[in-house]
């Protein structure tokens, strides 16, 4: 088809969306094209201003518009332990919970050999440097139970090992191969209060 270059660039640019294909490109491109110009310039502005404005907390890796972000801001939560997460969705899933009041750390992923993923590419490092704070006396490692989320706590609980501090890993009501994120409440709950000692 030979749409005119603007339209056929905005098409091709819709289809780099998860779950849209050439013929929804199309009918959304053609949908903007019938919006008032101010709509228009609000809505580039808000994909703009997602990229632009949020960032990695300095200190924990979460995603965040300010830095450090609220959480690691606020004074008010248990400065003794950390919560390590695979990604920033795990840790809203943590907080819906309202049973932990620690800190958190977002890994931005899990070791996944098949994937090519090494422990150099998620927030390893960033970690290791709050450790060397004399307040944290646990580690709470709450990666999903699934093969990459129990790779990364065997890592994690080795490489920490030497800091001497307690590693908690959270127990498995967590129904095996799922996701933090998916789990309800309750059940993420019981797994946090539930966590054993990893030796
Ligand atoms: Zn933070």
């Amino acid at each position: 088809m030979y749409y005119p270059e603007p339209i056929a660039k905005l098409i091709d640019s819709f289809t780099r969306l998860p779950g849209i294909g050439p013929k929804t490109a199309a009918r959304l491109a053609f949908h903007v094209l019938k919006m008032k110009e101010d709509d228009v310039i609000d809505f580039a502005k808000a994909l703009v201003s997602v990229k632009r404005n949020l960032h990695f907390c300095s200190v924990c890796c979460n995603i965040t518009d300010t830095d450090p972000c609220r959480i690691c801001q606020d004074k008010t939560r248990d400065r003794s332990v950390i919560c390590v997460v695979q990604e920033s969705k795990d840790l809203v899933a943590m907080e819906r919970t309202k049973e932990f009041q620690g800190m958190y750390h977002v890994l931005q992923g899990a070791i996944s050999p098949i994937e090519g993923i090494g422990p150099d590419q998620i927030r390893i490092a960033e970690l290791l440097n709050r450790l060397g704070d004399e307040q944290v006396q646990e580690l709470i490692l709450a990666t999903n139970p699934n093969i990459e989320g129990e790779a990364t706590a065997m890592y994690l609980s080795r490489l920490i090992k030497p800091f001497g501090i307690r590693i908690t890993r959270i127990a498995h009501g967590l129904p095996v191969g799922g996701d933090l994120e998916y789990a309800d409440e309750v059940t993420l709950s019981k797994a946090l209060e539930g966590r054993r000692e990893l030796r």
